[in-house]
């Protein structure tokens, strides 16, 4: 069985980590990262109109049974947005190409925690149930530390004062978790990094505009989606807060939902008197976010895949709520190139600076 799924963000490395838990690293096949293949094959089978996600995860695939995958997980939801869609649409052009193979699909929002511990045991060969939790938590235990570490990148880059210093460290932590096989090593890792990014040389008195990055799951977390606008965002000495980390996810999703918690109600109670139900995808969040973020963000980045209804549901709202804060929406998709994306992160962040200088003088 050689197993694969598709790429988001860092996720690889704690999918690498549960088949190594389960002793099956060789079954494993993790697509190349995501590139202008990847795009390229994806769009070039996608029915047309189709999002940006569904393009680059196919394309993924097609990558991973290039190299010989047999068993693809997909996952898919029971939204109202078209992720529903993904599992049998994939198949269906996966199979008109003529690759061979067994589909699972994982709905993570439905089967949760006991959906994915079933799937691992199953392509474990049925290993005992010590060794399929054990799997999980480590696994879980990387992503956590990672998204710690991303949440501190996040601030330094925008006061470093050599560009790029955080974005390389960044790359070496992941590097280093994802070789990590226990938890002293992961551990050692985490702090020998953290360390390192506390000590990066900064300006002490800058005092950088604050972004938060809102919009859809996958193009926020996948950063070659969104042509790396955090990052982007650094170089301008902007400070970048985002909600949606897949550590985050996780833990309400397989556990806190269960006891009743959920991270969305008070997100969802901020949109309310614009937007009343759920629109599928991450649109009310959106809204929400913008509602809840107006007094102590500068300004909010959109993304918003192109001809994501839940995101143009959001895009279409936000001008008409009295929240005062800059909203710039980014579309996503394989047109967006970097000379025009970056033509726009500026100007977006003059407006921020030019208002913070006005409220300054106020
Ligand atoms: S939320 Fe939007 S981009 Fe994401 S799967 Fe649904 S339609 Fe596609």
């Amino acid at each position: 069985m050689r197993v694969s799924v598709s790429h988001m963000g860092n996720i690889y490395v704690t999918i690498r980590a549960w088949a190594h838990g389960l002793g099956r690293s060789d079954s494993l096949i993790v697509p190349p990262a995501n590139s202008q293949r990847t795009l390229s094959l994806g769009t070039k089978y996608s029915p047309e109109g189709l999002c940006l996600p569904f393009k680059l995860t196919l394309g993924n695939l097609i990558e991973a049974c290039e190299l010989g995958a047999d068993t693809l997980v997909i996952t898919g939801g029971d939204g109202i947005c078209r992720l529903g869609y993904y599992v049998k649409t994939q198949e269906k052009i996966l199979r008109d190409l003529g690759y061979d193979f067994e589909i699972i699909q994982l709905s993570l929002s439905r089967q949760r925690v006991f959906g994915l511990l079933k799937l691992m045991r199953r392509l474990s060969n049925n290993a005992s149930w010590f060794k399929v939790i054990s799997a999980l938590r480590f696994g879980i235990t990387k992503q956590i530390a990672m998204d710690k570490i991303e949440r501190l990148v996040q601030k330094v880059r925008a006061v470093e004062l050599v560009k790029g210093t955080a974005n390389r460290l960044y790359a070496k932590t992941i590097e280093a978790i994802d070789n990590a096989d226990d938890y002293r090593t992961l551990k050692k890792a985490q702090r020998d990094y953290t360390d390192q990014l506390n000590h990066v040389a900064k300006d002490t008195q800058a005092k950088p505009p604050i972004v938060g990055i809102i919009g859809e799951f996958y193009v926020v977390l996948e950063p070659f989606a969104n042509l790396n606008i955090e990052s982007e965002l650094g170089k301008l000495g902007v400070e970048v807060r985002r909600r949606t980390f897949i550590s985050d996810w996780g833990k309400f999703s397989f556990f806190f939902n269960y006891l009743g918690l959920d991270e969305t109600s008070k997100i969802h109670k901020a949109a309310l008197p614009y937007l009343k139900r759920d629109v599928g995808g991450d649109g009310w969040e959106a809204v929400g976010e913008k509602v809840l973020h107006a007094r102590d963000y500068d300004g909010l980045i959109h993304l918003a895949p192109f001809t994501c209804m839940p995101e143009v549901v959001a895009q279409n709202i936000m001008p008409s709520t009295k929240e005062n804060i800059p909203v710039l929406t980014i579309l996503c998709d394989e047109q967006m190139n970097q000379t025009g994306l970056l033509t726009r992160l500026e100007a977006f962040v003059d407006l921020l600076k030019s208002r913070r200088r006005a409220r300054n003088k106020a």
